[in-house]
Order: C-alpha cells, then sequence, then structure tokens
C-alpha cells in the first residue's frame, strides 16, 4: 500500500501520519504539506528518518507538482487534510481558502482519475450550517442539505461537492468523513483548546464569543484517525460518513473544564459573536456505526486531562 498524506504537518495529519506509520510498518507513505504556518515539520522529526516516510514540501494546488508526485510514486491512495482550517481567518481572507480547500481538492481529484488512485476527503460538520439551540432533538444525517455559513465552510462544502461530482461523473472511487470539533496533540494555539490553556497560564482573559453557550461536539483526534481508517479499507465507494465523540457540551463549559485541569482561573470576558456563528451541529453518527462499526471511545476526562497535559508538558507549543 502506498498512501499519500496532504496537509500531514498540520494538526490532525500530523496524528494521522504517526498512526498510520505506527500501526502499518509496510505502508509507504508520503505526506505533502505547503508548511503554512498551522503545520509544525519539526513533529514529523521521529518518523521522517523511518525508510517508508517520505516528506515532500509542496502546495496541492500545484498541478505540475502533483502530477510528477503521482506519477513516481504509484500511489493506491490520497488522504486529503490540506486545508485552510480557521474559520475567523476566512471572514478576513477568503481567497486563500478557496484556492486551498476548492481548487486544491480539484487538482488532487484530476490526478486520481489520471493515475487511478483511491481518494478520500476530510471533511467536516460544519458544511450542514448551524442548527438553533432550542432544537433539542434533530441531527445531520449525511442525506442533510448543505448549508454553511462561513466562508471557511462554503469552501469545504463546495470541496465535497466537486468530489462526489467525481464519483458520479467519472466514477472514480472516493470517499469522504464529516467530522466534528477534534482535540489532541499538536493543535495550532489559535484553535479553543491550547488558545485556552495559553492565556490561562499567561492570566490573561479567557475571550467568549456571545454568551459563550454554543454547543461543539469534541472527537479525540486518535477516534477520528481510526474512523478514517475504517473507511479507507472497509468504506462503500461513493459515501459520505459522519464522525463524532458523542460529547457536546458548551464553549463555556469546554473553557472551564480545561482551566480546572490546569489548576488555575481565568477572567472571561465577552466579545460579540462572528457575524456567521453556528449554534450547533449535531451528528447522526449511526451510519459509521452500523456499517463499519466505529464508534469513539467513551474516556473523554482522560482524553482531555491527556491532551491538556500534553501542551502543559510542551508549552513552547504555546508560543508558536
Ligand atoms: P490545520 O490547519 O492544523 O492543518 C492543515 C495543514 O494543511 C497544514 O499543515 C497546512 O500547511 C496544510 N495546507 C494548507 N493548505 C495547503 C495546500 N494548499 N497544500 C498543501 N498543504 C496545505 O488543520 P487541521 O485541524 O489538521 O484540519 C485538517 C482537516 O480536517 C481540514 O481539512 C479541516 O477542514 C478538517 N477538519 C478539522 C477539524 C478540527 O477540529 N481541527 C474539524 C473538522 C474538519
Amino acid at each position: 500500500m502506498k498512501m499519500l498524506i496532504t496537509g500531514g504537518a498540520g494538526f490532525i495529519g500530523l496524528n494521522f501520519c504517526h498512526y498510520i506509520v505506527n500501526k502499518y510498518p509496510n505502508y509507504d507513505v508520503v505526506c505533502l504539506d505547503k508548511l503554512t504556518y498551522a503545520s509544525s515539520l519539526e513533529s514529523l522529526n521521529d518518523i521522517v528518518e523511518n525508510p517508508k516516510f517520505k516528506f515532500v514540501k509542496g502546495d496541492i494546488c500545484n498541478e505540475s507538482l502533483i502530477d510528477e508526485l503521482f506519477r513516481d510514486e504509484g500511489f493506491n491512495v490520497v488522504v486529503n487534510f490540506a486545508a485552510e482550517s480557521h474559520v475567523e481567518r476566512s471572514i478576513e481572507n477568503p481567497s486563500v481558502f478557496i484556492n486551498s480547500n476548492v481548487e486544491g481538492v480539484r487538482v488532487l481529484l484530476d490526478a486520481c482519475k489520471k493515475y487511478g488512485v483511491r481518494f478520500h476527503q476530510i471533511s467536516t460538520d460544519e458544511v450542514y450550517g448551524g442548527m438553533l439551540l432550542s432544537n433539542s432533538s434533530d441531527k445531520f444525517t449525511e442525506e442533510s442539505v448543505l448549508k454553511p455559513s462561513s466562508p471557511y465552510s462554503a469552501s469545504k462544502a463546495s470541496a465535497d461537492m466537486i468530489v462526489m461530482s467525481y464519483y458520479k461523473t467519472y466514477n472514480l472511487p472516493v470517499t469522504i468523513s464529516r467530522c466534528s470539533n477534534n482535540f489532541g496533540p499538536y493543535q495550532h494555539p489559535e484553535k479553543l483548546i491550547p488558545l485556552t490553556i495559553k492565556r490561562v497560564l499567561k492570566g490573561d482573559d479567557l475571550l467568549v464569543h456571545g454568551n459563550g453557550l454554543d454547543m461543539r461536539d469534541w472527537l479525540f483526534v486518535l477516534d477520528h484517525c481510526k474512523a478514517i481508517d475504517l473507511i479507507i479499507n472497509k468504506g462503500k465507494i461513493g459515501e459520505i460518513y459522519n464522525i463524532a465523540g458523542n460529547h457536546e457540551i458548551t464553549n463555556l463549559n469546554m473553557m472551564d473544564n480545561v482551566c480546572e485541569i490546569v489548576g488555575k482561573t481565568a477572567n472571561k470576558k465577552h466579545i460579540s459573536n462572528r457575524p456567521c456563528h453556528d449554534e450547533k451541529y449535531t451528528l447522526d453518527c449511526s451510519k459509521i456505526e452500523f456499517e463499519l462499526g466505529f464508534k469513539p471511545n467513551n474516556n473523554f476526562n482522560e482524553n482531555l486531562i491527556y491532551t491538556v497535559n500534553w501542551y502543559l508538558n510542551h508549552q513552547d507549543w504555546l508560543e508558536k
């Protein structure tokens, strides 16, 4: 098996590279990453010496580089994590999101079509758009209408549609997974958990969007890696799978949990909501559970303690 992992120097991609190299020592793995501000090449140091692992610096939008790589390497499967991923940055500068998250996916799909390669796209629950907090019973299934709110989620929804069009039009073997908020080691400190740790350690106020009561589901990144692995090996071609951690809490609760583990308190300062804010995105994950037997482990508290301690033991990471 020869696997291309794009965006493998970012948060989830780094965890996935480590997971795959450790679980399948016989796989040949190539990690391609543009090395944006969100990446950390150093975090691949422990596997970069492995003869079965190779790192290539490059942009998924670079058509000639991608063509050469596919021609020379003979991949069996591509797992695409490469994306701009921060909603607030997408409000400031949508263009880079459309470029990497939409055009980049088109370039990868064309290469997969030309060289006959299976493609898996990492997508997000945000493509469904938000549902109201007062809506206590509905869940988004894979059939739900896409109503993205932000330039980020709109770019991801566009990519999902293009991926499905390559399946229908060219019979390209594709799958898509849509996950909730991931947590674990190696996340950029602009994101909620490492940002909370950074600010509480410095004695800064914690900035809370709106009333802080928006709900998010939290998926431990290693559970996410296991689910992707299952989809790649057993998922049905042409299908989309929702993946959640089944642990939905308010943003305020998440901040409080993190502060408690750090062992410090902080003032909270309420700031205005983002214009494109969504109240919650509850996913129905019965498809991946019944078709592929995937269930996240139920150790949210243990995994959160592990995660917070990882950042406390890597405080230089928080200064990225
Ligand atoms: P991240 O921002 O931490 O990492 C993204 C990586 O992609 C970085 O290493 C960056 O250098 C690379 N990259 C960006 N543009 C590129 C390009 N044009 N060519 C090559 N590499 C490029 O993101 P993440 O949190 O690891 O997210 C990975 C994927 O998972 C994304 O597609 C994101 O939409 C999706 N996702 C993430 C979450 C989450 O909670 N983090 C939730 C749902 C979906």
